[in-house]
């Protein structure tokens, strides 16, 4: 997507550990004009009536699957990170360990909200090594629901994740993917 590309390309910043900064229109303070192409985007590349629900994990992805959704029409659900939980029989669960605060979280999902008939689109802002990407398909999986696809706004084409996700046969759409990035350039596949 070019409008992203190019705004990455302006707005982004690399720092250590082969983070990509965004937050100044995608992840902290949110520029909806943009994220609304994004929602656009997707849909132009998910364009099955069968999608039911929209599934992403807080925080980040919270905001761009809301905006995505009002082309979907469809609800959103997204995965909590509890920090120290009672795992009872009215939640789905699975652990995600975070690229980004090196961490293992358990997210949970309440039965309530996904089930069997269920045809999901999981959509979030990264997908690095794909440990939020996998826990999220856990969820589905547990829930016995079908999975349409992955709706990502960067990859990092570099790390692991696309490629398990895509090995696995799973529709994954990133609207950029970068190749490589260092302080002073950063490449687009
Ligand atoms: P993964 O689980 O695929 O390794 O990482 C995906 C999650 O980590 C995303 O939900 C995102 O929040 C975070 N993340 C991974 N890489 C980056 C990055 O380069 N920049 C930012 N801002 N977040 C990232």
């Amino acid at each position: 997507m070019q409008l992203l590309k190019e705004r990455i390309l302006k707005d982004g910043v690399v720092k250590p550990g082969n983070v990509l900064k965004v937050d100044s229109f995608l992840n902290h303070q949110m520029d909806i004009d943009l994220i609304n192409e994004i929602g656009k985007e997707f849909r132009r590349r998910f364009p099955s009536d069968k999608i039911t629900k929209i599934l992403t994990i807080e925080a980040s992805g919270i905001g761009i699957a809301c905006i995505a959704a009002q082309y979907f029409n469809v609800p959103v659900i997204f995965a909590k990170k509890a920090q120290s939980i009672n795992i009872d029989g009215e939640v789905y669960h699975s652990k995600v360990e975070s690229f980004t605060h090196k961490r293992v979280y358990d997210v949970i999902l309440s039965k309530k909200f996904l089930s069997a008939d269920d045809h999901v689109l999981i959509i979030d802002d990264f997908l690095a090594n794909g440990c939020a990407l996998l826990g999220l398909l856990e969820l589905v999986k547990e829930a016995g629901a079908s999975v349409e696809g992955a709706g990502i706004v960067i990859e990092k084409g570099f790390q692991s994740g696309g490629n398990s996700i895509r090995e696995q046969g799973i529709h994954l759409e990133s609207l950029a993917i970068v190749d490589s990035m260092t302080d002073t350039s950063l490449t687009f596949r």
